[in-house]
């Protein structure tokens, strides 16, 4: 079995003037959790519709566990849980009908882990779908991806609308798919999440994969809040010298900055001139390495298309 999940070579779509996916290149690796974060309109949903052979890219192509997505797409389907970022269900079938609906499709389905899935996701199967509050319709949308133990998940956004405690069931719940060998494809634009769940992040913006990174290596980054007190007021431009220092404020005896190098660099360059009273320093999260990424990577991205 190969240990590549999904692969993209050149994957592009255009849509007249919309460039919505340009140039992809991307190896999902097997029993990986892959999260692939991007704000609205930034090309997930065109990326994910592409591989299901929804939409045909305007050049490049894609596999799926070793199947091309287009010509072996109903190969692929078998071994695929797709939750859409718009399941359409019929609203007058009850969440259990709804399911049964999918597993004949499918040839049949083990219910004892449809009961689980549903108990685990506090998921009220016996309503009608248009009964239910779209986070409770996303549920059944889960269940159904879920109840086939398929190789490939792929699910777009597929946490909107859940409460937070259902949305930690479900994190688990994808970790449980990683640990077994499968592969999660997941489709989303909140950071704690992927930050929580992910392997591997793909950060995507105007169509283009800005960043490919572990999410520990992400991390890693460490970029650091850096908060120094001082005996005396303070310039900036002493702090703004040091190499991988940014966004200084300063109050008086007091610097504020993000920071991401050697601590011993920056210590040893403002005690040669101040005296320092108190150091605090916090590591920044995702969403703070995610905008940082965004603010210098856009920039290349809108030179390049310029
Ligand atoms: P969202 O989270 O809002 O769904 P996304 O990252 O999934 O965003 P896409 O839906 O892939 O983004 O959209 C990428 C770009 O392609 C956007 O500019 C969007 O307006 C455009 N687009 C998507 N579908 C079409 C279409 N059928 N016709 C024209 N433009 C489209």
């Amino acid at each position: 079995m190969t240990d590549i999940a999904i692969h993209t070579e050149g994957l592009t779509k255009h849509y007249g003037e919309v460039h919505a996916l340009v140039d992809l290149d991307l190896d999902v690796r097997t029993g990986e959790v892959f999260g692939f974060l991007g704000p609205n309109g930034a090309g997930k949903t065109t990326t994910i519709r592409t591989l299901m052979d929804e939409i045909r890219p305007t050049a490049g192509k894609a596999s799926i566990l070793g199947m091309d997505t287009h010509t072996e797409s109903v190969q692929i389907r078998r071994h695929i849980g797709y939750v859409p970022g718009d399941l359409a269900m019929y609203p007058n079938l009850t969440g259990q009908d709804t399911l049964t609906y999918f597993a004949n499709l499918r040839g049949g389905v083990d219910w004892g882990y449809v009961d689980t899935l549903a108990d685990r996701l506090d998921a009220d199967l016996s309503k009608k779908v248009g009964d239910l509050s779209s986070g409770n319709r996303q549920k059944v949308g889960l269940i159904q991806a879920f109840m086939n133990r398929p190789q490939v998940l792929m699910m777009d956004e597929p946490s909107s609308g859940l409460d937070p405690l259902v949305q930690r069931e479900f994190q688990t719940m994808m970790r449980e798919v990683a640990a077994e060998g499968r592969t999660v494809f997941l489709s989303s634009h909140t950071l704690s999440e992927v930050q929580r769940v992910a392997d591997r992040v793909g950060i995507i913006r105007h169509g283009h994969l800005i960043a490919l990174e572990g999410v520990s290596e992400l991390r890693s980054k460490a970029i650091r809040r850096v908060e120094l007190d001082f005996t005396s007021p303070v310039e900036a431009s002493v702090f703004a010298a040091v190499p991988g220092v940014r966004d200084v404020e300063i109050e008086n005896h007091r610097a504020v900055l993000s920071y991401d190098g050697q601590m011993a660099a920056l210590l040893k360059t403002v005690a040669d001139r101040y005296d320092v009273v108190d150091i605090h320093t916090q590591e920044a999260d995702l969403e703070e390495i995610f905008l940082t990424y965004y603010r210098d990577e856009a920039r290349d991205v809108a030179e390049v298309t310029a």
